[in-house]
């Protein structure tokens, strides 16, 4: 039998694991500079959690969640619910009023995997809670921006409001009435939409449906007075930081708990795959996950497989760092020599490879390549009798061999000539 991982999972392998690190690594200092804090939590939650933070009626709850039937448990689909369940848990808005977290992992959703669509996905997941100010949407946003503006990744930004508690409900009946006047025109899926959500007719991928709804009534225009200069402060304060966007109104996102902001980072470079990162408010949520009354909050997640992908396009990327050394002993007294080398090497965080089988030095030559070693350093019965070894440079072939004393100070005096880290 052949043993296959899963369709819609994928293995991380080493060459592109690097870049994954390297990704994690520049979002964990972005989120620092921007005080986030970094909070881990379970992969696996009660359903209730899902169904009740993400909604009954959205693809997510009704198809796409891994869900032990038996034990009434979900993989995460997502990371909000979560982050607040855990932040309810624990108290820590008790603690301190603003709570800014990061979290970064895997999701489960079980939808038809493609390029960029996974059933096990990675998002780098970024929450503000406890704070309703504009300036924190503003925020949130810049903070998506820069983190694609450093990464060289060509983005724009679509934003909307989708009211609250007090206005969402004329706009539900406006578009209501507008679509039950288009409803033989659409396809199934919204037919059935229109009577249970009708607000996710709007985000319908189905070319004819998106036609027919082209004249919807905006939910911008039916903003109550507070949503309304709320939206107006956010665009406002991306204005202010010279932040480009356009306004969406169709953008109603998968997941019921959104308020009033929405957002979305959108790529031209990955095909039907086209956001990266997406968010929005979600005011009443810590409220319904058993959080005190009125707690606004806000975040967004980042799509890691698709920047992955933008990265790997990008050809500044070099995954495969290699080491610092290869160490090519030939002759046993020579391999315990250099196998002693290594450790005192590694010990001054030099990072090094050595072959163990006794291969001649074509072989371990072809090795030191394919390690994509800096340094190879040749050591056979003459050098280890003389207490040096060979050095050759492995990117540079023209450049000359020279012997190199095998003592750590003139491995150290190296460093300078290898590349940083
Ligand atoms: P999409 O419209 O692509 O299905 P979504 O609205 O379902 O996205 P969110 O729940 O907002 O996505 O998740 C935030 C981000 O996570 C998305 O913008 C995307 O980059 C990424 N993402 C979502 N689902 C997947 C998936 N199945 N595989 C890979 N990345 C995903
Ligand atoms: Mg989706």
């Amino acid at each position: 039998m052949k043993l296959k991982a899963l369709k819609g999972f994928k293995d991380i392998l080493p060459g592109e694991v690097e870049l994954w690190q390297e990704l994690e690594e520049f979002a964990r200092v972005l989120f620092a500079q921007y005080n986030f804090a970094e909070i881990r939590v379970p992969l696996l939650e009660e359903t209730a959690l899902f169904s009740r933070a993400i909604g009954d009626l959205t693809d997510i709850v009704e198809k796409e969640m891994y869900t032990f039937t038996d034990k009434k448990q979900t993989l995460r689909p997502e990371g909000t619910a979560s982050v607040i369940r855990a932040v309810v848990e624990n108290g820590l808005l008790v603690k301190k009023p603003v709570q800014r977290l990061f979290t970064i992992g895997p999701m489960f959703r079980h939808e038809r995997p493609q390029k960029g669509r996974l059933r096990q996905f990675h998002q780098l997941d970024v929450e503000v809670l406890g704070s309703e100010s504009a300036l924190v949407d503003v925020e949130l946003m810049s903070l998506a921006a820069l983190f694609f503006k450093e990464l060289g990744i060509n983005v724009s930004l679509e934003i909307n409001s989708l009211g609250c508690k007090k206005c969402r409900p004329s706009y539900r009946d406006a578009l209501l009435t507008f679509i039950t006047e288009h409803k033989e025109k659409l396809c199934g899926d919204c037919q059935r939409r229109s009577e249970t959500n009708p607000l996710r007719v709007l985000d319908c991928k189905v070319p004819s449906c998106r036609e027919h709804i082209a004249d919807a009534p905006s939910v911008q225009d039916w903003l109550c007075d507070e949503c309304s200069s709320h939206f107006s402060l956010v665009q406002k304060g991306l204005q202010e930081l010279n932040i480009d966007f356009s306004l969406n109104k169709f953008m109603v996102r998968g997941l019921d708990y959104y308020c009033r902001t929405t957002f979305e980072f959108l790529t031209k470079d990955l095909g039907a795959q086209a956001a990266v990162a997406a968010g929005g408010r979600y005011d009443g949520l810590v409220e319904l996950l058993g959080g005190a009354k009125d707690t606004p909050g806000i975040g967004f997640a980042m799509g890691m497989e698709r920047i992955i992908l933008l990265l790997l396009q990008k050809d500044e990327f070099a995954l495969d760092k290699g080491v610092d050394f290869f160490l090519a002993g030939l002759g046993k007294a020579a391999e315990e020599k250099v196998f002693t080398l290594a450790w005192q090497l590694r010990q001054e965080g030099f990072s090094v490879a050595l072959d163990y089988e006794g291969r001649s030095l074509k072989a371990q030559m072809k090795l030191a390549d394919r390690e994509n070693a800096h340094f190879a350093v040749i050591v056979g019965e003459e050098e280890l009798a003389g207490g040096y070894g060979v050095l050759r440079s492995m990117k540079d072939r023209d450049a000359e061999q020279r012997k190199i004393p095998l003592t750590l100070d003139a491995f150290l005096e190296l460093t300078e000539e290898l590349p940083e880290e």
